[in-house]
């Protein structure tokens, strides 16, 4: 007899080693296609949505539980999709589910714990379902809804259709933290119209007006005053202020087309006198984006090695545009959300509404609405630009990917689990569709740059700065030497002080990098020298001076600064380290008058904090601005013409093989920031260690020799990209269990792998996090080795581990490639 019973594959949204099989109608057997969601039960009481990942007829061995409800008419997923997805979870050692719940925005994730709220106020009540009217009412009512409450309010069980649809009709959103939109403020400014700029012309002008015109006259003359005072732009209200007229006055004169406004943020780019056509490319773009193309012939894969400022981002454009023109789609990846705000702007102005930004500050509506215009393959969304999670998006014919500043560490997810690289993700992404990753840096990776010599990747340099713009001076400052000669104000030297005076005489603005944020990291008693610590971890407290209090870095963990030394009762309390916040209270003290902000973790919380400080900067609001590696990444501005590093050791000191590598390319992109336009911008780091060989290597932009010399390192002691890094981290409440738990791991590894190195158990600098003692084994593979069989041994010792009851509490994360 013909079996007549149906069933599913579904692939849930946790950690889970299989996929789990579900009973089903024959009709609904029918509908099904892989890629749709369906909800269905899990264990006593919940309820996932869950990926259809076969349809079949095997009756599986365990009783089977019947899905609740199809979500979809149509898959949201693609094969390929679950291809790439499926070799994420493979290669970087987690589950399928685990990548699952990375992938998918949380709206289209819908589970019992969900919880919803209203995102639109009114809406035609007519084009909704009775349920889905019920729904909306109640929301009226009440703040959010659980997922138990939609279910006593509509009498039924299965609620997820109903509020799938409500989402996709943007009227209820899924709980989360959601950001609004910034739209940047148009700020007015004025000049002269472009006949009159000469002062021939501008006397004419005076001479012309009638005499009746005083005002008219007192404006034009302050106007020219203002502008030879400064070169900034002359804000419209600024001007009425000095002139002391009124606005009609200021109209009078705009409507003889004597004056002319315009809007910084609305035309910053056309306002350097470029319209909406791609820029033409110079001479050795033109070259490198020949370059590149020939390269692609050959390599799926290649590197541009472009120094800061040379244009990369021009020569990206190139190659959207002739990509997008042939119907494919492009993927721009960059490492932070922060650094989307002034390229979107500048990718706008090309691509208008082809462009579609993908990250987590998009509220969850926006993020579906991408996604489903990508998987439709709409023109709206012909261009992605996002961050390492864009890559989880539904392509259906991408062409080419593009990997900005590639040697960003934030390319790699940490926490949780899935632990990928998204650079590498991308390259395999690539190849499913067949389609080409430019990686773009003006400080390649070590693994990359490796690569690229080993001729795996493409490799193309383009070393000259757009407009021929000499590099930015470097200069290294002994901060022993200074303060030996008490040449010191308190951070800064007088040399860096010198420096800023004369950049805020020119107009120009400083940019000013310290790697710490807070005000001290380190507070301590003289008389006992105790400091005080966080209870939950294991790391010194940070103090922070605006709200007086001491601060965990690590768990956020707070409280107000103690008056007196907590061990022996001395009120000898004293700061040491340095952070952004103190080197801003010095700066207020040193420059009174000028506009002094900061860029860091605690200033940039806020929803739109980014955009507003990239606005202030762009419009010339701001002064010096002191910033911790935020400062570093790819910020294009005009007027910056000095930049300051205050104290450059604690980079190198830090205790990772990565340190040299990352502190190189740290400085040197800090220094990129400086000097973009005709005149050379000037670069000061100040350091206790002048003659380290990393800093020589920044000061004379000596990449290459910075290379060989971390390549030799990392040959010898056994390091990427000569060896494969597999971290394996336990965590326990408990001291003595996370010890033994992380001593059976490297046994067991020793025991049954003898052909990788096996490091540990070793606590790491930072020994315990919220309560949590970690210790970590590091393995190093040797590359010639197989990566698969080592992995699949790995995965066996993991199961033994998760049977050892003693060891049940622990937790246990493998990061491949660590970084
Ligand atoms: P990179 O990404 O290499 O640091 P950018 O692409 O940001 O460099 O370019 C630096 C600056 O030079 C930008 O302000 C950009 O608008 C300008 N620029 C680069 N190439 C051109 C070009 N071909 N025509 C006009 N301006 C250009
Ligand atoms: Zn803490």
């Amino acid at each position: 007899m013909l079996n007549q019973e149906f069933y599913i594959d579904v692939l849930l949204p946790i950690k889970l080693r299989q996929s789990f099989t579900y009973a089903v109608t024959s009709e609904q057997a029918a509908m099904l296609q892989i890629g749709m969601r369906v909800t269905v039960p899990f264990g006593k009481s919940k309820i996932y949505t869950g990926i259809v990942l076969r349809v079949h007829q095997q009756k599986p061995t365990y009783k089977t539980k019947q899905i609740d409800q199809i979500l979809d008419e149509d898959p949201i997923i693609t094969l390929l999709q679950l291809k790439h997805w499926q070799w994420i979870a493979t290669y970087y050692m987690c589950t399928f589910g685990e990548v699952l719940r990375a992938a998918l925005p949380k709206a289209f994730l819908l589970e019992s714990e969900t919880v919803v709220f209203l995102s639109a106020k009114k809406y035609d009540e007519k084009t909704l379902s009775d349920d889905a009217y019920l729904i909306f009412e109640a929301l009226q009512h009440h703040t959010k809804l659980h997922i138990q409450d939609i279910r006593a309010i509509l009498n039924k069980k299965n609620v997820f259709k109903t509020l799938q649809q409500l989402i996709n009709k943007n009227v209820i959103e899924v709980e989360e933290k959601v950001y609004e939109k910034y739209t940047p403020k148009l700020k007015r400014y004025i000049k002269l119209a472009a006949q009159y700029t000469s002062e021939d012309a501008l006397k004419n002008l005076l001479d012309q007006l009638s005499t009746r015109a005083t005002k008219q006259k007192e404006v034009l003359m302050t106007l020219f005053l203002m502008q030879a005072q400064s070169h900034k732009p002359i804000a419209s209200l600024d001007l009425q202020k000095k002139a002391n007229v009124t606005a009609s006055i200021l109209k009078t004169l705009l409507d003889k087309g004597i004056l002319e406004e315009y809007f910084i943020k609305k035309d910053r780019i056309a306002f350097e006198g470029d319209t909406h056509a791609v820029k033409t490319l110079s001479k050795p773009q033109q070259t490198a984006l020949n370059q590149i193309k020939d390269s692609f012939k050959t390599h799926n894969t290649t590197l541009l090695f472009g120094v800061t400022s040379s244009g990369k981002t021009e020569v990206y454009v190139q190659l959207i545009k002739e990509t997008l023109a042939k119907g494919q789609q492009v993927l721009y990846m960059l490492p932070e959300i922060a650094l989307t705000t002034q390229l979107i702007e500048r990718l706008k102005h090309y691509f208008g509404n082809q462009l579609s930004v993908y990250h987590s500050k998009y509220s969850l509506n926006e993020r579906v609405e991408v996604w489903n215009n990508i998987k439709n393959n709409n023109t709206k969304a012909q261009l992605v630009v996002g961050v390492r999670s864009s890559l989880f998006l539904p392509f259906s014919n991408l062409g080419l990917l593009i990997v900005d500043e590639e040697h960003e560490p934030s390319y790699k997810q940490y926490d949780p689990a899935p632990r990928y690289h998204a650079r590498d993700s991308a390259i395999v992404l690539a190849n499913l569709h067949k389609a080409k990753v430019l990686l773009g840096s003006a400080t390649p990776a070590i693994e990359t740059y490796f690569n690229a010599k080993e001729g795996k990747y493409g490799f193309v340099h383009l070393k000259e700065r757009f407009g021929k713009v000499l590099l930015p001076d470097i200069e290294l400052i002994d901060i022993k030497e200074k303060s030996r000669k008490k040449q010191m104000k308190g951070h800064f030297s007088d040399s860096l002080l010198e420096a800023i005076h004369q950049a805020l005489a020119d107009n120009h603005q400083v940019l000013l990098f310290q790697n710490r944020r807070g005000y001290a990291p380190v507070v301590s008693c003289t008389t006992c020298g105790v400091s005080p610590q966080c209870t939950q971890c294991d790391v010194s407290l940070t103090y922070h001076k605006f709200k007086n209090e001491l601060r965990c870095h690590y768990c956020g963990y707070h409280k107000p600064m103690p008056v007196s030394c907590e061990a022996c009762g001395n009120t000898t309390l004293d700061t040491k380290g340095l952070g952004t916040e103190q080197i801003e209270a010095e700066l207020h003290t040193l420059f009174p008058n000028k506009t002094i902000a900061r860029m860091d973790q605690d200033t940039m919380r806020g929803k739109n904090a980014y955009a507003k400080l990239i606005d202030a900067l762009d419009n010339q609001e701001i002064d010096i601005l002191v910033g911790t590696q935020m400062l570093a990444k790819g910020l294009d501005f005009r007027n910056i013409n000095l930049v300051g590093v205050l104290n450059a050791d604690n980079l190198l000191n830090f205790p990772d093989f990565r340190a040299h590598e990352r502190s190189f390319q740290l400085l040197q992109q800090v220094a990129g920031r400086a000097g973009r336009t005709k005149k050379r911008g000037k670069v000061l780091i100040q350091t206790y260690n002048p003659f380290h060989q990393i800093l020589q290597q920044v000061s004379s932009y000596k990449y290459e020799e910075m290379f060989e010399e971390q390549l030799h390192h990392r040959y010898q002691f056994k390091y990427p990209p000569y060896y494969r890094l597999i971290k394996i981290t336990c965590k326990d409440k408990n001291y003595n269990k996370v010890q033994k738990a992380a001593l059976w791991y490297s046994q067991a590894l020793k025991n049954n792998i003898p052909e990788i190195i096996v490091l540990g158990p070793e606590s790491p600098p930072v020994g315990k996090i919220r309560n949590y003692h970690i210790m970590a084994v590091l393995l190093k593979i040797p590359k010639n080795k197989h990566l698969n069989h080592i992995k699949n041994a790995i995965g066996i010792i993991e199961k033994s581990f998760d049977a050892i009851k003693d060891f049940s509490s622990v937790k246990v994360s493998i990061d491949v490639d660590y970084y």
